[in-house]
């Protein structure tokens, strides 16, 4: 069960939390907790049966201090403006967190697209993408995908862009490899993740080889998080889906699972382990729990079941915000989404930079360089959190907020 919590609420919580100890001025405070710019439109969408639909779509750049607005855009039918904001604002520190130039921008659409044909989706894509074009562009914003859209969607959109406007490959990011994607994007947040549990691991003491692991949502992010700790010797002994979970108290074999899952969508009928719901996964005994799935899965109603001792927060917003507090108290230490599931956002911005450069960069260069740019931001993030005392998650947000307020000051008004 996940809660729905005000998105929006929770993320000035916590920016204020971080600004309080910033001591940040109170001009730029307000302005960073408000969005640049909302760009609300109608998309229409011819039905196969020739009826016509209309929904509502939206575009927020939140700040734009550090580089271009970037960040997603998501087809769900509880996209809101409330959601699209904090979203946004998500991305403004995360892409300060591990220092890339960019600001943070979001979108979605609010619909339900699992109703509607492959040629409706496109269409819907299209008008959308021709609605939002007056703020977007290589230079002024770059979407890229998020929940239920994917690689060809990304490339309707930049088709559709570069018939306005000439070939433009780094209008968005996460498009296929063939049209310009990067070598190393689709395994790059679960690679984050599992450099994130690494790091977490040697920064408390905690023996890699054997720790053991559950995964809830072992969906892009989750699988390939999963086959990288079975790489490193951590033991996944849980991972479910939307379809159920699956208990493996020896350990799964990581690879099967993740060609598994891979090829059939679901790990249900993978032939290992043992049936178990999504709400005894979370409470089990482990050392790494690591929500890959939806929002709100850790909240307060559930937070004292919780038996990790780290919770890795692989999906977006996976803990409330007082569920968060709770388990800080109880001494488990929660690594925060924007620097766990940094990993896309960076080798997204690397698949600008190659789109920019009309130049193609080796997977192993990606790898090297997302390793470093995660790596360092763990570093800092540990360190801030040891020094003041402070849990990673407010300490993450105060490197993240100052990085974009010394640029906001710096730009002058
Ligand atoms: P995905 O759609 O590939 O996978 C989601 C997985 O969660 C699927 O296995 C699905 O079955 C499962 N799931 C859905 N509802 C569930 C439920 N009620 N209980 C248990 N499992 C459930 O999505 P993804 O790209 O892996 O993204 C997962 C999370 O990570 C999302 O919160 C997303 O916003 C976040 N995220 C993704 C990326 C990325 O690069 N893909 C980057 C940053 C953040």
């Amino acid at each position: 069960m996940s809660v729905k919590v005000s998105n929006l609420k929770a993320s000035v919580d916590q920016f204020d939390r971080a600004a309080d100890l910033l001591g940040l001025d109170e001009n730029i405070r307000n302005s960073l907790r408000m969005p640049d710019r909302e760009l609300s439109v109608e998309v229409l969408l011819r039905r196969d049966d020739e009826s016509l639909e209309s929904f509502k779509g939206y575009r927020v750049q939140h700040n734009n201090s550090r580089g271009p607005f970037k960040g997603g855009i998501r087809y769900h039918h509880e996209v809101d403006i409330d959601e699209v904001r904090s979203l946004a604002a998500l991305m403004t520190w995360k892409t300060a967190l591990v220092d890339i130039p960019y600001g943070g921008g979001k979108g979605g659409i609010t619909i339900d697209p699992s109703g509607y044909s492959e040629r409706e989706l496109e269409r819907l894509s299209r008008r959308f993408f021709r609605a939002i074009d007056p703020v977007i562009g290589p230079n002024k914003d770059v979407p890229a995908p998020d929940v239920n859209t994917n690689a060809q969607v990304m490339a309707w959109f930049m088709d559709e862009y570069g018939q306005m406007h000439g070939h433009t490959p780094a209008i968005v990011t996460g498009k296929p490899i063939s049209l310009g994607g990067s070598l190393g994007r689709e395994s790059a947040t679960g690679k984050g993740v599992a450099i994130t549990v690494r790091e977490t691991a040697s920064k408390f003491g905690v023996e890699l080889k054997g720790a053991t692991v559950a995964i809830q949502g072992f969906g892009n992010v989750g699988s390939y998080a999963g086959k990288f700790l079975g790489d490193m010797g951590c033991k996944l002994i849980a991972a479910s889906d939307v379809h159920g979970g699956l208990h493996a108290p020896d350990g799964f074999d990581t690879d099967a699972l993740f060609d598994y899952a891979y090829e059939h969508r679901t790990i249900k009928g993978c032939g290992q382990g043992k049936e178990i719901s999504n709400d005894d996964l979370i409470a089990l005994e482990v050392d790494f729990l690591i929500p890959a799935a939806l929002g709100g899965v850790i909240h307060k109603m559930n937070v004292d079941q919780i038996n990790c001792r780290y919770v890795i927060e692989a999906a977006n917003g996976p803990t409330t915000p007082p569920a968060s507090e709770t388990l800080f108290e109880k001494g488990v230490h929660v690594v925060p989404d924007i620097l766990t599931n940094a990993g896309g956002v960076t080798v997204s911005y690397f698949e600008w930079v190659q789109n920019l450069q009309q130049f193609q960069w080796e997977e192993e260069d990606v790898n090297a360089k997302l390793e470093r740019k995660l790596v360092n931001a763990f570093k800092e993030v540990a360190a801030l959190s040891d020094k003041k005392k402070i849990s990673l998650r407010t300490a993450a947000y105060m490197v993240a907020i100052d990085r974009v307020a010394r640029a906001f000051e710096l730009r002058g008004v």
